[in-house]
């Protein structure tokens, strides 16, 4: 008998954060490692945030919150929803998190049974497929390219939904791609599944504050498939908040309903410090996330441009997030010193080794073809990282 579960056994480790500790390894090791791996803003939590986490610990706001969230952040979030994405949800559709990690885990966990199918468009951030995994869902992918912009259409959309589809699950702005997807293009993709109506929808927003294209679009905004809809959102990205572990998701209050019993019994709720904090940006203009934005667009036209130099890297124009996912399929074949590169794990090991810069392999987003790069880091390391890379590169013939 295996000590450990099957569930744990069959679960794959989280490759971003897999590959964020073994950088953190090397560099505790004295290696000069430079970190695109992890997708994690390099910003501090500005000032006024952390002043308000600062008064809920002295104002005593350090007991149990109720499981939903404390009610006055759960309407401030409801507000936001209104005011950002022209939304309707009232605070009882609203659950608060230990991120949108959790709250993605809740609503997949809380609404798919063994053997129902759950869409997920490739490339797709890590954790999707293996939470249907736990769940015993089946993930059913949808490939795209460089050359569509890593959008799906509404045609393979619809071709991949059976009988047994229960879900789809998405994110825009998109990690590890970037895209983003238009008004209309949502739109289209609402009229499919308008068609069926046992599919429900988790749109995953969180870089809603990371999109450099305009203004956010988000999907629950058409009338007709509101309640087949659940967003998620969090503080993590925009507010450069990822430690305080803060996410949530406006949805049908049965769902809502269903996340709240799910988290009474795995977390109690989360951080009541944190939620004080996450209220404070959450309340704030959105304009005071503009100038963290603003960085991450210079920073990824300034990766765009030096990629340019290196030869058989293909890239898109990512609108969003703070990624680039260029195809580098053209070095498969290519070898050095007896290392043959087979797959995009192969080159991002060989970046590590040769180069000192730790990628994330698109085999982790379901594409074997490209890698991902997050440029959420200074212009300094950015330059000296893409340096590094290309003279890694050279060295396979
Ligand atoms: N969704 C996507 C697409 C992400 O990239 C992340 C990043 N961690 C999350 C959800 C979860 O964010 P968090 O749990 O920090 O709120
Ligand atoms: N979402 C980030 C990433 O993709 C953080 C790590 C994680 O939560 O997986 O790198």
């Amino acid at each position: 008998m295996s000590k450990l579960s099957d569930r744990i056994n069959n679960l794959s480790e989280s490759q971003t954060l897999a590959m964020a500790k073994k950088s953190r390894e090397l560099q505790a090791q004295g290696k000069d490692i430079i970190s695109l791996s992890i997708g994690e803003p390099d910003f501090d939590t500005p000032q006024f945030i952390k002043d308000a986490g600062k008064r809920a610990i002295d104002n005593n706001v350090t007991h149990y919150t109720p499981v939903a969230g404390i009610l006055e952040l759960r309407k401030a979030i409801a507000a936001k929803f209104k005011r950002d994405n022209g939304l309707n949800y009232n605070f009882d559709q609203i659950i608060v998190s230990t991120g949108a990690k959790q709250s993605i885990a809740n609503v997949i966990l809380s609404m798919i049974n063994p053997g129902e199918e759950v869409i997920v468009p490739i490339p797709y951030w890590v954790s999707y497929i293996e939470t249907i995994k736990l769940a015993e869902g089946i993930p059913v992918t949808i490939p795209t390219s460089i050359d569509s912009n890593f959008k799906i259409t509404p045609e393979q959309l619809k071709k991949a939904i059976t009988p047994k589809t229960k879900m789809m699950v998405f994110s825009t702005p998109c990690n590890p791609s970037g895209s983003v997807y238009s008004k209309e293009e949502l739109k289209a993709l609402a009229s499919v599944i308008i068609e069926f109506p046992d599919l429900y929808v988790i749109s995953d927003e969180i870089y809603e504050y990371i999109n450099f294209g305009g203004k956010h679009e988000s999907l629950a905004q058409f009338d007709f498939i509101y309640d087949r809809v659940i967003t998620v959102n969090g503080v993590s990205k925009g507010f450069a908040m990822t430690g305080w572990r803060i996410g949530y998701i406006g949805a049908p209050k049965w769902i809502a309903d269903a996340c709240d019993k799910m988290q009474g019994q795995f977390t109690s709720g989360t951080s009541s410090v944190s939620q004080m904090a996450a209220m404070a940006g959450i309340q704030a203009e959105p304009s005071i996330t503009y100038e963290m934005r603003d960085a991450f667009q210079r920073r990824r036209d300034l990766v765009l441009k030096l990629m340019q130099e290196i030869p058989g890297m293909k890239t898109n124009v990512p609108e969003g997030a703070f990624y680039i996912f260029p195809d580098i399929s053209y070095y498969f074949g290519k070898a050095y010193d007896g290392y043959r590169i087979k797959n995009s794990n192969d080159l991002s090991e060989f970046l590590l080794e040769q180069g000192n810069v730790a990628l994330v392999s698109g085999d982790a987003f379901g594409d074997d073809n490209c890698i991902r790069f997050s440029y959420a880091t200074s212009e300094d390391k950015l330059i000296e990282a893409v340096r590094r890379i290309k003279a890694a590169l050279a060295l396979l013939k």
